[in-house]
């Protein structure tokens, strides 16, 4: 990005960081999450970083955030409420240990060690006790002024009113002399001390709070943070006890003469103020990671927000010497949870060809760091996902990732527009082999009509043998693609004539490699028959069709025993079947039929299933739904079937080896016919098949 280019996207920024800001920090109402607005402000960071002169005293990352409302009495911090320095890797958390060791003597540097506290995200508050009475609570505000929120605060049941004295013992075990235990109680008695800590609220009473709000017609909060701010942040004290926040203590700024910061947290509880129990002292950095990892994975157990952990020196000693530089202390780290959100620039949008030849839309991003990987792709599903979005490229999206969930743009941020956006167009062409699309009426996917178009080769190559499919271990996307672009593999049946010379000619194929990629495909030369099914890649075809349509296969190779049980078998039965019976399988609808259909006619089909029979594909084929004690009777339910149920009834009478068919014919075996039995039933009296009753149907089936 050239210095102009810098200079608009920074004001663009700021504009709308600031308006974030005002929405979330004053307001409480944020339209975006924390993790996307972080996500801006990191970019504008950046950029300043890169052009250090377009920086500006009014940016926003120039100041801590918030500021004091006007409402609210000023009040100035007796000792600044910093900031924490943030970092997202484990390696930040290691160049953190690297750079205290520096400042550190080597007698220090043998007294470092770590407490790990859970970051709860809340609003920060400052209780001032004189005599041990509450006098005071602050919000952090700038940093330097919050406001006066004493008169909220005090309808909360965890902060005391008046502090718990701990007796001479308890002080003496929590590490004091004697002489600082008494000046601890003298202090507490008649001095002045300041605690701080998180106010939060609980997740299971954000919730009830509002299915509340909810009923009564009140607007609903946005998230658990925001609510906590709202109600500290108003005039109605009324309205802050409702909302049953949590004060957690996490700091007492206090002297006492503690040695370590995870006594203060002791100490704490001592006076009356809950605190977090999920906190640990780590002696090493590794146990500051494996605490972060944890609670990675496991921070829906605190019960509230917590959207990180902070590292903090435990030996209290050390402190000073590390001291504070610009808005944050050394002494401490905010280590974030990986976030499921960030923004990022559509580059472009790129066309993918699937399998079956539909065209998948794929947003082309800056990289960018979400749920701990970094993201350059984001599927966008189809045009229409496009349209519904608003995207243009030049866009910044928000874009999520939860879990190992394909990443996928869930907003488009207008207000960043350049005007220099280009409309997304769907292709006219394949980008691949540069035929037509077709795009058919019901249908919101593009397809490319070329049945020979590369990527719908490669895509069908990795579908059969994909999982579910062929499952052949090692042919992963990389191999693939080698095998398809040395010509030595255009379909699945030359998967089974590979030779270990084919494979060592390869790029990176050692003598191991090749042995074992073999020894996986020659497991897979058999294979169940709805397997293979699926594997063909049938447009419409899915697992669950695979097996109805095995299942047909078995049932008519008992009737006719002249059907060979096997690849040939299969081939000569399902491409004599007409139209009209492959509709009047169960399950299967007019669309699915046709595609069935419409495959075990087509030329290149043909031409691949007699390749298949010469690799000596073997096909197991299960008998076992056909060997039942029904085998060869074909059955149509009708009306309510009160105590099976229909699913039930269907799945019982396949196990058997029953035929379930959708219509009455003069093959059908039984007609069962529950309560209110219609059409069906008057046809199967006419046609004189014969009838029975649930009831007969369960004797039939025990
Ligand atoms: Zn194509």
């Amino acid at each position: 990005m050239n210095e102009s280019d810098a200079k608009i996207r920074i004001i663009k920024l700021r504009e709308e960081i600031n308006r974030h800001n005002y929405l979330y920090h004053v307001l409480d109402a944020p339209e975006i999450s924390d993790a996307a607005l972080d996500s801006l402000k990191n970019e504008l960071e950046a950029l300043e970083r890169s052009f250090p002169a377009l920086v500006s005293a009014d940016s926003p990352t120039q100041r801590v955030n918030g500021q004091a409302l006007a409402k609210f009495e000023k009040v100035e911090h007796r000792r600044p409420m910093l900031s924490i320095y943030d970092a997202f890797s484990e390696q930040d958390l290691r160049d953190w240990q690297d750079r205290l060791l520096k400042l550190l003597s080597p007698s220090e540097r043998s007294q470092l060690c770590y407490f790990a506290e859970m970051k709860m995200d809340g609003l920060a508050m400052s209780l001032i006790y004189k005599q041990g009475l509450f006098v005071q609570a602050a919000t952090r505000g700038d940093g330097a002024v919050g406001e006066n929120v004493t008169g909220n605060l005090k309808t909360l049941d965890s902060i005391p009113l008046r502090l718990r004295l701990p007796t001479e013992a308890e002080l003496l075990q929590l590490g004091l002399t004697k002489a600082q235990s008494a000046n601890c109680r003298e202090l507490i008695t008649n001095g002045e001390i300041e605690v701080r800590g998180e106010a939060v609220i609980n997740h299971a009473d954000f919730a009830a709070l509002n299915e509340a709000y909810a009923k009564a017609g009140k607007a609903t909060l946005a998230n658990p943070r925001n609510a906590a701010a709202g109600s500290i942040r108003q005039l109605d004290p009324s309205i802050t006890r409702e909302r049953r926040l949590q004060f957690y203590a996490y700091d007492i700024i206090t002297d006492f003469g503690l040695e370590y910061h995870h006594q203060e947290h002791q100490l704490a509880a001592l006076l009356g103020f809950k605190i977090l129990k999920h906190n640990q002292v780590c002696p090493k950095l590794e146990d500051l990671i494996k605490f972060h990892h944890h609670y990675q994975d496991h921070k829906s157990e605190v019960g509230f927000d917590c959207d990180g952990m902070v590292a903090v020196v435990d030996r209290l000693s050390l402190w000073p010497t590390l001291g504070v530089i610009g808005k944050g202390p050394r002494y401490l780290l905010a280590y974030k949870f990986a976030a499921e959100q960030a923004t990022t620039v559509v580059r472009s949008v790129d066309w993918q060809v699937g399998r079956t030849g539909a065209l998948t839309p794929r947003a082309v991003l800056d990289p960018v760091a979400i749920g701990g990987v970094t993201v350059s792709h984001s599927t966008l599903h189809n045009y229409d996902e496009i349209k519904r979005l608003g995207l243009k490229i030049g866009d910044t999206v928000i874009i999520e990732r939860a879990g190992d969930v394909i990443p996928k743009v869930i907003e488009v941020l207008v207000n960043l527009r350049s005007g220099q956006e280009k409309t997304i167009t769907p292709p006219k062409h394949c980008p691949v082999c540069g035929s037509d699309i077709d795009q058919s009426a019901d249908e919101v996917a593009l397809r490319c009509v070329n049945k020979d178009c590369y990527a719908t080769n490669i895509r069908r190559l990795m579908h059969w043998a994909s999982k579910n499919a062929a499952d052949i271990d090692g042919l992963g996307p990389k191999i693939i693609e080698q095998l398809y672009a040395a010509g030595l593999v255009k379909d699945p049946a030359d998967f089974y004539s590979l030779s270990k010379n084919d494979l060592l000619e390869l790029e990176g194929f050692a003598d191991r490699a090749a042995d074992n990629l073999l020894e996986a495909i020659a497991r897979r030369r058999s294979l169940a028959l709805s397997k293979f099914i699926y594997a063909l890649g049938i447009r419409h075809i899915g697992e669950e069709t695979a097996i109805t349509i095995s299942h047909y296969f078995s049932l008519a190779q008992q009737k006719s025993k002249a059907t060979a049980l096997n690849l040939e078998g299969f081939v000569t039965w399902i491409s004599g079947l007409d139209l009209e019976t492959i509709q009047q399988w169960e399950d299967v609808g007019p669309i699915v039929a046709e595609s069935v259909y419409e495959y075990f006619h087509d030329q290149s089909s043909i031409k691949l299933l007699n390749k298949l029979q010469t690799a000596k594909l073997e096909l197991i084929i299960s008998q076992s739904k056909g060997s039942g004690k029904l085998s060869g009777l074909s059955f149509v339910l009708t009306g309510t079937l009160s105590a099976l149920g229909r699913d039930e009834a269907k799945a019982k009478l396949r196990e058997l080896g029953a035929d379930i068919s959708e219509s009455v014919s003069k093959n059908t075996s039984y007609l069962v016919a529950g309560e209110k039995a219609g059409s069906k039933l008057t046809k199967a009296k006419d046609l004189g098949v014969k009838i029975i009753t649930e009831d007969e149907l369960i004797k039939l089936l025990s």
